[in-house]
């Protein structure tokens, strides 16, 4: 519960304030981006809520905080904002806020199919959100990116039953029924295909969902800055190296979405997307 007396002085007056347990994780800055500003290591409001859209943004903003970091004097109604997650980002391809401080803040997916619910890493296990889950069908699958952003993957598998799916390098003291081996690509079935991507973790693996959605963990994400993707060196804990070879084999596979747990989630027609592949790939070695 955020709290007004560690309330950090550039917060606007008003309703809304950040406190200094903010982990400057950009969630809050995603979801209501003309609210939440980033200072130097954490965020801050820099406008306060108008608008009816406005206060949606900045309640959704707080329930979904890691770290709870965000308050409001009011102690507002947060019903709708608690029920709009999953929120659709696009066609059956949901973002399920509710982010948790053991992943750092990841974002976290919700796949709806006939095939069976895919959840790609894991959320908080906020009772909400298991309920809106459960009432959109639930959760067959669970893909686990890499070891970082496993959050409360044992209670969602308690819960659903769902089938986890991890790579074998990653899974010291993570407990999964499916461990994907080595580092090709492997068809999960007709629509999923895991790409093994070692670099940030030796077993971080990407999930490209009908040759349009690739879910990148901590890979790849989408930039505003650089206008194109964009990788994060100073967190390649296995090797930035291998990471840039991992990034040349995506240049194998279409996709036009790319979705990440840290970063901004990116949209562009394939043939765009592969030239910002291959910007990137560039300025990888550039900076290595
Ligand atoms: S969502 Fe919470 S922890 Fe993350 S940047 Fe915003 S206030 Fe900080």
């Amino acid at each position: 519960m955020a709290t007004l007396k560690r309330s950090y002085p550039d917060n606007v007056a008003g309703d809304f304030f950040v406190d200094n347990t903010c982990i400057d994780c950009d969630m809050c800055r995603q979801i209501a981006p003309s609210v939440f500003q980033e200072a130097s290591d954490h965020s801050f409001v820099y406008h306060q809520p108008g608008s009816d859209r406005e206060q949606l943004r900045a309640k959704m903003a707080l329930v979904a905080c890691p770290t709870g970091s965000i308050g409001a004097r009011s102690k507002p109604n947060l019903e709708a904002a608690l029920a709009a997650f999953p929120e659709k980002v696009d066609d059956n391809v949901y973002f399920c806020g509710f982010a948790s401080e053991s992943s750092y803040g990841a974002a976290s997916y919700l796949i709806q199919r006939p095939e069976g619910n895919v959840l790609v890493d894991s959320p908080r296990a906020a009772r909400q959100l298991v309920k809106k889950i459960e009432e959109l069908g639930g959760v067959a699958t669970m893909f686990m990116t890499h070891r970082d952003d496993v959050a409360d993957h044992e209670k969602l598998h308690g819960h659903f039953g769902c089938r986890r799916i991890i790579h074998r390098a990653d899974s010291r003291g993570i407990a999964a029924e499916h461990f994907l081996e080595g580092d090709e690509p492997v068809e999960l079935d007709s629509q999923l295909t895991a790409i093994p991507v070692p670099g940030h973790t030796r077993g971080s693996v990407v999930l490209l969902y009908k040759g349009k959605y690739l879910f990148t963990g901590d890979h790849l994400a989408w930039s505003e800055e650089r206008g194109g993707l964009t990788a994060f060196r100073r967190v390649a804990w296995y090797s930035w190296r291998h990471q840039i070879e991992s990034m040349k084999r995506l240049l194998d596979f279409n996709f036009e979405w790319v979705l990440p747990g840290h970063g901004r989630r990116g949209r562009q027609p394939a043939a765009i997307m592969r030239r910002k592949l291959e910007e990137c790939i560039e300025w990888m070695i550039e900076v290595a």
